[in-house]
């Protein structure tokens, strides 16, 4: 006999979508945070630290699945889309369509309301520390109480939701299906500020009340990006991503000693239209350091009676870092079938599979080829981005890629006739090169295993084409 059907481990997003989901089909459900009740989704002692902008196109999944449970004021602001921004400004590339730049802290709470809701039965103040196992499937997990003492819980099935550094994930016996580890190169640090703008000057390409905008500029945050994020009340979001080896490369080239710390202010003292501005620091959620991966999700999210979902299995997009949605509708995903395979007394590897498909074909499956264009922006220096961004693809062909889908290219009607220089003309060999592999990793994708013991196969074939990029385009940011 199991204390639970389901424990859900981490109430942050996917957590409490995922047990929100699981009791709503009648499971018993326990959810498992460190955090008490009143910091649902709380990431680390620095806050729920994020940039807030989801698409809606996420939270009306959430509402089609749970019904509305948001109230307004979490939503914080609606917003036209995100723009990213070539290095020189002149460019401008929306991503996404409309969303939201969220009150976080509000929201974790909105999600965490609708898992108790529906009477998920949750314990604060609860440090997990490792799965339990047993004869090579996990049966519950092992953790610390408020009180300090060691504890056992078991369950049908265990839902990690624990984020990045997920402790589930990471003491797993060693398998095929789920990485234990994320790569160092397929990491962001990121950090991000939260102001009230006291005074400003208008210039879109800075701050734009409407839209969230991102930098690309390979010397402010080697291999990651910068944004200023419009919030509610005349306050902004601003913050900055880098990837480790871009930015020893970057520093080593220009004789710097930068850290994360200093390009964010750098960054922030580069906005010229923010004039006057002091930490918003409500929630004590104003300034926190993170990190978020951008490799493409776990080959497999599901291990003998284990689901992950959200920042667990690296879910965030690799082009964009978001990874609110990915969680929120990995989350779902993950309750309605740990319910499933609970109800059902199931919960083997083969039982759970099915969460791979339908995660895929919800949202997953183009991740893999997005991966390879990430690989693809950060081989390049600020001169190849401006240049390609206006001459290599058309408007439309870029738009497209932003959301995975490959468009019909234009590219090798244009060969010959814009490119300037044998550096430029490398560029776009490895565009066309990155844009055919994505192409195939999108139909590999779509022929997603359907039984476990396929997937040896697939996995072999998509680490071979993600090595493949990385060797073929390595980081070069200056
Ligand atoms: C600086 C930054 C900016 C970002 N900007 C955006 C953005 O603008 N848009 C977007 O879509 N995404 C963004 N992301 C990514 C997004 O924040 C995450 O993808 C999202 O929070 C993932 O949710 P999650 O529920 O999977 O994990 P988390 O939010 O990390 O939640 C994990 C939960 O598990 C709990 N937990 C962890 N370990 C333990 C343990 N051992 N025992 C008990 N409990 C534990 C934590 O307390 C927490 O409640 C950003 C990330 C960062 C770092």
């Amino acid at each position: 006999m199991q204390d639970y059907d389901i424990i859900v481990a981490g109430a942050g997003i996917a957590g409490s979508m995922a047990s929100a989901m699981a009791g709503k089909m009648g499971s018993r459900v326990l959810l498992l945070d460190k955090n008490g009740k009143d910091e649902p989704g709380k990431k680390t002692v620095w806050g729920w630290v994020c940039g807030d902008a989801v698409a809606k196109s996420h939270i009306d999944f959430v509402k089609k699945n749970l019904g509305n449970i948001f109230n307004g004021e979490d939503l914080g602001i609606p917003v036209d889309g995100v723009v990213a921004l070539s290095p020189d400004l002149d460019y401008k590339l929306p991503f996404e369509g409309e969303g939201f730049s969220l009150e976080r802290p509000i929201f974790g709470s909105s999600l965490f309301k609708a898992a108790i809701k529906n009477n998920v039965e949750f314990r604060g103040g609860f440090n997990i520390e490792a799965p339990l196992i047993d004869n090579g499937k996990v049966i519950g997990v092992v953790g610390r109480n408020a009180k300090g003492e060691l504890e056992k819980i078991t369950a049908k099935v265990v839902v990690d939701a624990l984020g990045i550094s997920s402790l589930l994930r990471r003491k797993l016996p060693d398998n095929i299906y789920i990485d234990r580890e994320i790569d160092y190169e397929d990491l962001e640090l990121t950090g991000r500020f939260i102001y009230k703008l006291e005074e400003f000057d208008q210039d879109s390409k800075y701050y734009d009340p409407k839209n969230a905008l991102i930098h690309l500029n390979q010397r402010m945050a080697p291999g990651g990006y910068g944004w200023v994020f419009p919030k509610k009340d005349g306050r902004v979001n601003v913050g900055l991503g880098v990837q480790h080896k871009s930015l020893e490369i970057r520093n080593a080239k220009m004789g710097e000693k930068d850290n994360l710390k200093s390009l964010m202010d750098k960054y922030v003292k580069w906005n010229k239209v923010m004039k006057k501005y002091s930490i918003d620091n409500s929630f004590k959620n104003g300034e926190g350091y993170w990190s978020v991966s951008v490799r493409r999700q776990m080959e497999s999210m599901v291990f003998p009676g284990y689901i992950g979902a959200g920042d667990s299995m690296a879910s965030p997009n690799p082009l964009s870092a978001g990874g609110i949605g990915p969680a929120l509708i990995g989350g779902i995903l993950a309750g309605k079938k740990a319910a499933e395979c609970a109800q059902a007394q199931n919960c083997e590897l083969n039982d759970l599979w099915d969460f791979n498909i339908q995660y895929n074909k919800q949202y997953g499956s183009k991740m893999a080829g997005m991966e390879v264009f990430r690989i693809f922006l950060q081989s390049m220096n600020d001169h190849d981005i401006d240049y390609g961004m206006k001459s290599f693809i058309t408007y439309q062909e870029a738009v497209e890629i932003t959301y995975g889908r490959i468009p019909e290219l234009s590219l090798t009607s244009k060969m010959g006739k814009v490119i300037r220089g044998v550096k430029a003309m490398r560029t776009f060999r490895d565009l066309i090169w990155t844009v055919d592999t994505m192409k195939s990793l999108n139909k590999l994708y779509d022929a997603y295993p359907q039984r476990p013991e396929e997937f040896p196969e697939f996995k072999k074939k998509v680490q071979a084409v993600i090595n493949e990029a990385k060797t073929r385009m390595p980081p070069s940011p200056v």
